[in-house]
């Protein structure tokens, strides 16, 4: 017997059996998920010893001459056609010039290859496009994205047949057909694969002829451009009751392409997301018969529903969601900012507030990093990657930080963030934040089921060998599978603890940095955290084992630290990639402070939590023999951050770029906003006259000589936009409410009674 053999034989065996016991099985729809998709930087950050280089050699988003004139035209066209206010409280619907412009100009073709009609576009120009008019309005940038991300288009292209793609793609690309994709219903909405809804092989009529076909019953609900759409891609459980396929009965999840004049289709009730008027609502389908080939893919996709729909979610999840973020995140900040420095209380300018400053730092931080990793990201698909672990990162990371950024940008804004109107630049991206939140995967079964989850198995460097040797039916091959596995991993267990602990006791100081990295010091404490990682995701694989899906505590936060490992990455590679600017370095540093304050929190709830006390025990004394850091930024560096919203700069420009401010419309409450900005920074030396005579009275100022009467009527042309600026709207009651007529009287004495009770005032 050699050593190999007897290893196999007398060492991995019995753990082999044991492990095969407690492993639970792999579903399905589970394997058909880890299978989607592919292993990228996430992979790296799994080894625990990531290879920066490779990151910072990777080249980084670019626009080629064609889609950067694309934005600049078509794109620039496009937000100057969408007057949000109007499209949500009056006609709550894009106007037909918009709908007209988006399918001339193919807007919902920007995926589909040119020679099917489509422009063709990188990933990156696809998400700066759904970036920048989502900028503009939160329904128009729904209504691109949606027809580019996960539906008929993208499925067709990875999986129709040749006839399907060549009938339908040229449609989709230049407008004529619009698509929506049918998945959620009643009963199935973050467990999709528990749907009900399907379709039967059987014998029925098509076009006069007696033909095999599918015929489908279904409830959708929720389902973007349903109202409006004339295709759907359909997400059904495929039914064969009769064997006509000679497959067996229950074929899976299966995905046709139903035109949505089929009879027994019925669409065209809308639901109202939030008072966010893009189209959505349900579909409904009582025995609808269609022949096999409406089967997406044909036959040879029957039951391979669930593999597609993993797979365009991959690349539509790390584009649509992260680029709409990243417009919000930079249009919290540079509106935050402005408006902090035009409303004066106390008589400052409120940004000038400590407390005021907080929120305001990190909205700089938010837009900075969302940026640089959605920027990573499509360039990451522009290289052909399709990371599924990193594209459920970029979605619940993303939304989350817009969410955050939003609160702030209200909180900063006060009453004029909350009251609506047409002045109100706001309100619209707060209402819509929790649909972001809600879809594409709920965030909060991202976080705590998908990215460690699926990370711990799908990038892990042995997890997968180890759990497919498991579930192997030859126990033979099985156990060979497995040694190799077994002991590659144990190989890298020791390796990765004796990184982490060079790493830990060193306090980050050994540890590897790229070559000629301007701050090397930043990449070496992400290097010792990715070692902490790898080692106390191990110890909480090899101790918890399939439990670990219940403790989903536990998975969320190792799935923190794996999200703020790529993030900070993102960050350190963006300020490389813009060629270091050192005014950038306080945005870096505060990012770096922040997001390690996250990574040590999330360790300190993973270590106090950990059911088997030995091994968190055991990874404090190898990772953390000093305590887990959390760093918290300071006073000083918020102070910094804040600052840089609220002045002009060429920084702020490349914090907050390619976002649209109001151009090519006559009115524009954000146009207002930077002009009023633009005006109160350029006027401060003389405002400061003012405030050193101690004379807030303009007239008063001027006759005094205190200022000239050029200075006077610069002032008053300052007053003038700011005052614009601070004002909300009010509409008389009757335009309001239909029921208005019933308070006329009760109006007048409460407004008396106010009056009384408020002299002051
Ligand atoms: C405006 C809008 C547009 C949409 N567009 C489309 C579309 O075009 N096509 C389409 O098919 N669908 C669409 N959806 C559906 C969307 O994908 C679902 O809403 C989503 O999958 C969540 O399903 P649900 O709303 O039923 O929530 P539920 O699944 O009931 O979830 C409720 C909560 O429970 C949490 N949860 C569920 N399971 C777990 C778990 N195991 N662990 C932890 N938490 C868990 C979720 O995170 C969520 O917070 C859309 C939805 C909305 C609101």
């Amino acid at each position: 017997m050699d050593l190999r053999t007897f290893r196999r034989d007398r060492i991995t065996a019995p753990i082999f059996n044991w492990a095969s016991r407690i492993m639970p099985p792999i579903s399905e729809t589970e394997r058909e998920a880890i299978d989607a998709g592919t292993v990228w930087w996430d992979g790296e950050l799994f080894t625990g010893n990531p290879d920066w280089n490779a990151l910072l050699t990777m080249p980084p988003a670019r626009l080629s001459a064609e889609e950067q004139a694309f934005m600049d035209n078509e794109v620039a066209e496009l937000c100057g056609l969408v007057d949000d206010w109007t499209l949500n409280w009056r006609d709550r619907d894009l106007a037909k010039s918009v709908w007209d412009h988006m399918r001339a100009k193919k807007f919902f073709g920007m995926i589909i290859p040119k020679k099917y009609g489509g422009l063709g576009f990188s990933n990156t120009a696809h998400s700066e496009v759904v970036r920048t008019v989502s900028s503009a309005s939160v329904v128009a940038g729904v209504t691109v994205m949606v027809p580019n991300s996960l539906g008929p288009g993208e499925l067709l292209m990875h999986f129709g047949t040749d006839e399907q793609r060549d009938y339908w793609l040229p449609r989709l690309a230049d407008g004529r057909e619009i698509p929506c994709f049918g998945l959620t219903s009643p009963d199935a909405g973050s467990d999709a694969a528990a749907m009900q809804d399907t379709g039967v092989v059987e014998y029925g009529t098509w076009k006069g002829r007696k033909v095999l076909g599918v015929r489908l019953n279904f409830h959708k609900r929720y389902i973007t451009l349903g109202p409006v759409a004339t295709v759907m891609g359909l997400a059904f459980k495929m039914r064969d009751p009769g064997n006509h396929l000679g497959r067996g009965e229950e074929l899976g999840i299966t995905v046709a392409l139903l035109p949505m004049d089929t009879p027994g289709v019925s669409h065209g009730e809308r639901h109202i997301p939030l008072f966010t008027f893009f189209q959505n609502g349900p579909l409904y389908g009582k025995d609808v018969f269609v022949p096999l080939d409406h089967i997406l893919g044909g036959e040879a996709q029957i039951g391979q529903g669930w593999t597609m729909l993993m797979t365009a979610l991959a690349a539509g999840r790390s584009i649509s969601l992260p680029s709409q973020s990243a417009a919000s995140a930079a249009m919290s900040a540079r509106a935050s900012g402005a408006y902090a420095r035009v409303r004066t209380q106390f008589g400052v300018p409120i940004g000038l507030f400590e407390g005021v400053q907080e929120p305001l730092a990190e909205l700089a931080g938010n837009a900075y990093l969302i940026d640089a990793a959605r920027r990573l990201t499509v360039a990451a698909l522009d290289e052909g990657h399709r990371p599924s672990v990193l594209s459920a990162i970029m979605k619940y990371h993303a939304t989350e930080r817009m969410r955050r950024s939003y609160t702030h940008a209200m909180d900063i804004h006060g009453g004029k963030g909350i009251i609506e109107g047409p002045r109100n630049y706001l309100a619209a991206g707060y209402r819509s934040v929790p649909i972001g939140i809600t879809v594409e995967g709920a965030n909060i079964l991202t976080r705590n089921l998908m990215i460690f989850g699926q990370g711990a198995v799908r990038s892990h460097p042995y997890m997968l060998k180890e759990m497919l040797a498991l579930s192997d039916e030859d126990t033979t091959r099985g156990l060979d599978a497995f040694d190799r596995a077994f002991w590659g991993h144990i190989g890298h267990a020791l390796k990765t603890a004796g990184r982490a602990f060079l790493r830990g006791w060193s306090g980050g100081r050994i540890g590897p940095a790229p070559r000629n990295a301007a701050l090397p010091h930043h990449f070496k404490r992400l290097s010792r955290h990715a070692a902490a990682f790898a080692l106390t995701a191990d110890l909480a694989l090899l101790t918890l084992g399939g439990a670990l899906k219940r403790k989903e505590l536990i998975s969320a936060r190792l799935g923190d630290v794996l999200a703020e490992l790529y993030l900070l990455g993102a960050v350190l590679k963006r300020f490389e990639d813009e060629g270091r600017q050192a005014e950038d370095r306080p945005i870096v540093d505060y990012l770096m402070q922040q997001g390690e304050s996250r990574i040590g929190a999330a360790f300190k709830g993973v270590l106090d939590n950990l059911p088997a006390r030995w091994a968190a025990w055991l990874a404090r004394a190898i990772a953390f023999p000093f305590g887990v850091p959390e760093p918290v930024p300071s006073d000083r560096q918020i102070g910094k951050l804040a600052e840089i919203l609220m002045k002009p700069s060429a920084q702020r420009e490349r914090l907050a770029p390619d976002l649209y401010l109001g151009e090519g419309h006559a009115e524009h409450p954000i146009k207002d906003l930077e002009a009023a900005f633009a005006l109160v920074v350029e006027a401060a030396p003389i405002e400061k006259k003012l405030r050193e005579a101690r004379i807030d009275d303009l007239q008063e100022a001027r006759d005094k000589g205190v200022i000239s009467e050029g200075e006077f009527a610069r002032l008053t042309e300052v007053r003038t936009a700011v005052e614009k600026v601070v004002a909300v709207d009010a509409f008389p009651m009757d335009e309001i409410s239909p029921t208005a007529g019933q308070h006329r009287r009760t109006k007048r004495t409460g407004t008396r009674a106010r009056r009384q009770r408020q002299p002051a005032q």
